[in-house]
């Protein structure tokens, strides 16, 4: 999966910057906005990805819906020549990079999408050494933190080698 974290925030737990998503009543609604240059059907498949995105079965609690002028806080999807996204909220117009080439399908996106709600590649979760070997000499030279153990919090969810925040073998 070609995927680069622009700034690697893994190290520092969410509740120290508040990069949780805010709440409205018991539900958060993102807001987002889909650059114009990808076309009408990267723009289906970007809508539908979101759609797809499902906490909490019949009653979702996370909600994303179209951007309006007097939405602050969103994401904004860039039509870019990589595919990468900050790991939790940072407010204002929170951009998504996705290249055309190769980026704007629906994995990748939810990918990205998740990365901007906080979550990190289930393959750094604390306790994935029990799970998975990471071949550190298989690793690109200068790729290695992206293998570095995360503090996360697991939501006492199972490891999950198909997520899509997996790198796949
Ligand atoms: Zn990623």
């Amino acid at each position: 999966m070609s995927d680069e974290e622009g700034i690697f925030r893994e190290a520092i737990p969410c509740y120290i910057f508040g990069c949780k998503w805010p709440k409205t009543g018991n539900r958060v609604i993102i807001p987002y906005e889909i650059s114009r240059y990808f076309t009408k059907r990267e723009k289906r498949t970007i809508e539908k990805a979101l759609r797809d995105i499902r906490f909490g079965g019949r009653t979702p609690c996370i909600h994303f819906v179209r951007k309006t002028r007097w939405d602050r806080d969103y994401l904004f999807f860039l039509s870019s020549n990589s595919c990468q996204s900050h790991i939790g909220y940072f407010g204002g117009g929170q951009i998504i990079d996705l290249d055309r080439n190769g980026c704007v399908r629906k994995d990748v996106v939810q990918h990205e999408v998740l990365h901007a709600l906080g979550f990190h590649h289930e393959q750094v979760r604390y306790d994935r050494n029990h799970y998975v070997t990471i071949k550190y000499e298989n690793i690109q030279p200068g790729k290695e933190r992206n293998f570095q153990i995360a503090n996360t919090n697991n939501l006492i969810t199972p490891y999950d080698y198909d997520s899509v925040m997996h790198y796949d073998a």
